[in-house]
């Protein structure tokens, strides 16, 4: 190989690059991305930096000598079609770019709110960099705060709006937070925490639209009739793979672009990472698309050992952080279909793990504010050997010993 191209700059491309180099890759990278500026980690967006404890520069992944010195060529465009018979990639700015290997780490597009008045100013999704720095300038001057959706992204920043003083209003469909990732047990440890903050939470609720005057938002109506006062409405309520240059190109898709077990797409010249690419996970039991830090970097590691001759089916475990005011939930594992669960800790004391398991094994475990049962489970579930049920709900039970 001597030209590989990644497409996409973020998470998962950026890793792949650095990987490609470490790994001892001596041909040419380029790297092309779509945003301003040098490639950088969306998690602060929503957390530290829109409180203003991180600045721009600490979020980029390396400054730009590390490009320099690695030779990795960053191209700012947009990818916009592939010509996988010539292997080359066109690029919105009218040039070319010829590849041996392409990698596409695309990452994924907010669900946009499908509400009369989304487009009122004063709307506003949480994706990238120009959001989070437009939504901290408006955070300064509105009172009345409306959330759209408790998932991971929603509750971050009504943490973080509440703690600069705002009335803060989460809406949300489901019956409880973050329903699609965790156990009940932590999502109604996580409600009942954002409501002492004085978060107000609405369950079970849409919203049916939004008002405003003079282009800007005033209020939101829920779905039962009931209407809030709002100056700054921000969604947050899942997202959808950028998949659309894979399609084009007649790449199979399916819910992202599909890619084997050494994530390669169906075309071997090609390989999809990160957020845009469904893969079949042993943990998953079935295909997956999972959005997380820790699957587009270790997708990009598993890439970058791929092509450098050293590939090997994609096995790594599952893992995910959120830090919400003073809570931090780290989780291992996937925890969908867990029938039974253990606790360890009380979260009287605001330090807990939660157990999750299926027929007996351990699939998941969910840490608030116990940073050593996650390390430990992550080992454990990395392993063949994992506790059952009945051992981990015996008295006495520690994951750290048990992994030792
Ligand atoms: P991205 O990092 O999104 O990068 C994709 C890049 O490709 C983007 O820059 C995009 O503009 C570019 N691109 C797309 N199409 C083209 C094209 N045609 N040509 C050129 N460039 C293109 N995960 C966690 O694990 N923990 C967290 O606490 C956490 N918090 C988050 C908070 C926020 C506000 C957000 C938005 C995400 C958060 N995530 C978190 C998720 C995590 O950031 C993503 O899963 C991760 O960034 C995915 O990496 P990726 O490379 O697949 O996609």
């Amino acid at each position: 190989l001597n030209a590989i191209v990644i497409v996409g700059a973020g998470q998962a491309g950026f890793q792949t690059v650095a990987s490609l180099r470490q790994d001892g890759f001596a041909g040419s990278i380029m790297l092309v991305g779509d945003e301003p500026g040098m490639p950088y980690q969306r998690p602060p967006l929503s957390k530290a930096y829109l409180l203003g404890k991180i600045d721009a520069p600490g979020l980029f992944f390396r400054p730009e000598k590390f490009f320099a010195d690695h030779r990795i060529d960053l191209v700012n465009s947009a990818a916009v079609a592939l010509d996988r018979t010539n292997r080359r990639v066109s690029l919105a700015d009218g040039s070319a770019l010829a590849y041996d290997h392409l990698v596409l780490a695309t990452g994924a597009h907010n669900r946009s709110l499908p509400v009369p008045g989304a487009a009122l100013d004063g709307v506003f999704g949480l994706k990238n960099l120009g959001d989070a720095d437009a939504l901290a300038a408006r955070l300064v001057d509105v009172e009345n705060v409306v959330v759209v959706g408790a998932g991971f992204i929603g509750l971050e920043f009504a943490a973080v709006a509440r703690a600069s003083g705002k009335t803060v209003h989460v809406v949300e469909l489901a019956d409880r937070p973050m329903a699609r990732a965790v156990s009940k047990e932590t999502a109604a440890f996580f409600a009942d925490a954002h409501r002492a903050w004085g978060v107000m939470l609405d369950f079970g609720q849409g919203l049916s639209r939004i008002d405003g005057e003079r282009g800007r938002v005033v209020a939101v109506e829920l779905t039962n009739g009931r209407r809030l006062p709002a100056d700054l409405v921000v969604f947050g309520i899942g997202v959808l793979p950028n998949a659309q240059l894979a399609s084009e190109a007649g790449l199979d898709i399916e819910n992202g672009i599909r890619v084997d077990s050494y994530l390669l797409t169906s075309d071997p010249a090609i390989s999809a990472i990160g957020d845009c690419a469904m893969f079949p996970s042993q943990h998953a039991g079935g295909s997956i698309r999972l959005e997380s830090v820790q699957n587009a970097a270790d997708q990009g590691r598993a890439v970058a050992a791929r092509l450098v001759g050293k590939g090997a089916p994609y096995a790594a475990v599952p893992w995910f952080w959120t830090d919400q005011g003073d809570l931090k939930l780290q989780m291992v594992g996937l925890s969908a279909g867990h029938d039974a669960t253990v606790r360890l800790g009380d979260p009287a004391t605001r330090s807990f793990s939660i157990l999750l398991f299926r027929r007996g094994r351990l699939i998941a475990v969910e840490s608030v504010n116990r940073p050593g049962d996650f390390m430990a489970a992550r080992k454990i579930l990395a392993s063949r050997a994992t506790p059952r049920w009945e051992e981990a709900a015996a008295e006495g039970f520690e994951l750290r010993a048990w992994e030792a």
